[in-house]
């Protein structure tokens, strides 16, 4: 007999369309700096930008040739996309003349593409040069993202985003989702570089593009100007910068630009992390949002654990799962960056054990599809792992995260909701009463979403968790995990954990479970103590899919759900937010767009109809 769970599962989509897809390599650029200055890539055999005056030629080609400052001047927001974000010199000035001319423009969002992202290194050299320009150089080396392929959502300040892709630009622009006001046409000479310039680029830029969309590019090629024509654009030939004859500016002739009528005032049930981090994305996006709260306190129920753990969570072969771990790390990584002195946030690296042969040859698999670069994941031997944990693993090889970070959950979820409206104490019991105030409501807690809409008792489901705190018997650098995990809280306390239990919902914490926990210690670590001496405990109730994803989506007109995240709260509920606010304002989403189904909660739809 099938119980509700079991039919959820068989609802739920079971494999991505792009299952076993490899994921683009991304390298370094090999770059010479002709007169210790000039960046020139010795791949392409051609410069980043014009060794006359690159910033002068940007101007003329790109912010001139797109009409701006005056094309953003009365748009609430600006999409420009780029092809080659290179030294990021263009986004630079675009960034300047932002700053100085916005006129009454509210967000401007900056997207780009590289496959050869510079090294830190290169990018301080290529970038010395234009500090002196009022450039916000230093800003761009603080933000710069992982180089970790996929999307990357930086927020350069209040109202400046760049979101930056790692991967080729034909692939990148499949995945984005965007309505682009202006095209910055970079990247290398078509003859130099002649897999970027062609129709599927085009075709793409037509699909992104509304009418009156702008481009602008310093080449005028031929099969350039006729590609580009023949996708919609109506092209001009204008006079080039310094020695160069002509380049192109153009105009799209296509559909008008969609009117999205966002929401200007959201009440948002829950502020524990996926209520605290949704309020921040939408009031960035300039949303008046109130929390409500039926608890006294932040942090009461599963967003209150005082360790998080922030690793990747990936998976063989599977693209876009990956291209969803690594969305997930990567940006909440990116936005811990500026709460790092509130959150005791330690940037400790974690091991991930290959506890047995199939795992091993698992991580290996992961690490060859993945292809990430050494300084972000690496597979290591037991002495290495022994070498960089300060313990004795159990294990004869780990997947190493260098980035990896631990924080005080807590403290977070606090320093969040201090920017916040909370309404505590105040249980919504029906929709009707918000719905008089706000133009829009987003369900944040599971329990509330349960109560609302009785149906999603098929799909969202109690699972019972508690963590074990011990007295340190030595020293342990970084978290390791293997399944469960043990992490170091402080030089005196180490955590271990979680049991799962479903279906109960007692937040109690129990011997028993502290002695589950102690008891698979071995498999983790050798050469501990028989019996550690426990010193805390801590259970939580998360609430979970059958297939372990959260729900995101539209439930009803103006209804909105982001819940359900389970024992990944924390690597969530960043990205949820930003997915849901640039849907409600029509920001480009923030991740590419294969991603959204597995977060969607339309794979559950035949259960909710
Ligand atoms: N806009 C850049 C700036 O402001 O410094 C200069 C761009 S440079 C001329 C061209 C860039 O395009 C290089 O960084 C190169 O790695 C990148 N590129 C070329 N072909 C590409 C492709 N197919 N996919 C992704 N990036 C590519």
């Amino acid at each position: 007999r099938y119980r509700p769970w079991h039919l959820a599962k068989l609802f739920a989509l079971s494999r991505p369309s792009s299952y076993n897809r490899i994921m683009t390599r991304i390298t370094h650029p090999q770059i010479e700096f002709r007169d210790n200055q000039i960046p020139v890539a010795t791949d392409f055999g051609d410069i980043y930008f014009s060794p006359e005056d690159g910033l002068a030629e940007t101007e003329l080609v790109f912010l001139q040739g797109n009409k701006l400052p005056h094309a953003w001047q009365d748009q609430e927001r600006f999409i420009i996309a780029e092809t080659g974000f290179g030294t990021g010199l263009n986004f630079l000035a675009t960034v300047k003349l932002f700053n100085e001319q916005p006129g009454k423009c509210r967000h401007l969002h900056y997207i780009s593409v590289e496959r050869h992202p510079l090294s830190a290194e290169q990018l301080n050299i290529a970038l010395q040069p234009w500090r002196a320009y009022g450039l916000e150089t230093q800003r761009l080396q603080d933000i710069y993202p992982l180089r970790i392929p996929g999307f990357h959502n930086c927020h350069v300040s209040a109202n400046i985003t760049l979101t930056l892709i790692f991967d080729d630009i034909l692939k990148a622009f499949d995945d984005l989702t965007a309505s682009v006001d202006a095209w910055f046409l970079d990247g290398f000479a078509p003859a130099k570089n002649p897999a970027m310039w062609n129709d599927s680029l085009y075709q793409s830029m037509a699909r992104l593009s509304h009418a009156g969309t702008t481009l602008a590019s310093f080449t005028a090629a031929g099969d350039v100007r006729r590609g580009l024509e023949a996708a919609g654009f109506t092209i001009e030939r204008v006079s080039g910068f310094a020695n160069k004859r002509h380049r192109i500016v153009g105009t799209f002739n296509g559909p008008a630009k969609t009117d999205i009528k966002t929401p200007q005032k959201i009440a948002i049930i829950g502020a524990g992390l996926a209520g605290a981090t949704m309020a921040h994305a939408l009031q960035r996006q300039g949303i008046d949002c109130t929390i409500f709260d039926r608890n006294p306190h932040s942090g009461l129920n599963a967003s209150g654990n005082q360790l998080g753990l922030i690793n990747p969570k990936l998976d063989v072969g599977h693209a876009a799962i990956n291209d969803l771990g690594m969305s997930m790390y990567c940006f909440t990584l990116h936005r811990l960056r500026d709460m790092v002195d509130k959150i005791d946030l330690k940037q400790s690296g974690a091991l991930h054990l290959a506890t047995d042969e199939t795992k091993a040859q698992r991580q290996q698999k992961i690490i060859s599809d993945l292809s990430w670069l050494p300084e972000h994941a690496q597979i290591v031997d037991a002495q290495k792992a022994n070498a960089l944990s300060g313990v004795t693993i159990s294990a004869d090889s780990a997947l190493y995260y260098p980035d990896a970070v631990t924080l005080n959950t807590a403290k977070m979820v606090s320093a969040l909701l201090d920017h916040c409206d909370v309404r505590w104490e105040q249980e919504i019991t029906s929709l009707a009463m918000l719905q008089k105030d706000y133009d829009a409501i987003i369900i944040a807690s599971a329990e509330a979403a349960i109560a609302l809409y009785p149906e999603l008792h098929q799909i969202v489901q109690p699972m019972r968790g508690q963590v074990t705190y011990f007295k340190a018997p030595g020293t342990l650098n970084c978290p390791v995990i293997a399944g469960h995990y043990v992490a170091p809280v402080d030089t005196e306390t180490w955590v271990t954990g979680a049991t799962f239990q479903r279906q109960r919902t007692d937040a109690i914490p129990q011997d028993a479970d502290d002695q589950t926990n102690l008891a698979a210690l071995p498999d983790l670590l050798s050469n501990l103590p028989e019996q550690p001496e426990i010193t805390d405990h801590w259970a939580q109730i998360r609430y979970t899919t059958p297939d372990r994803r959260p729900l995101l989506g539209q439930m009803a007109e103006d209804v909105y759900l982001a819940t359900a995240l389970g024992s990944h709260g924390l690597q969530y509920s960043f990205i949820l937010a930003e997915i849901l606010a640039s849907q409600l304002t029509g920001a480009p989403l923030p991740v590419a767009k294969n991603v959204l189904d597995f977060v969607h909660l339309h794979r559950y739809q035949n259960l909710l109809s």
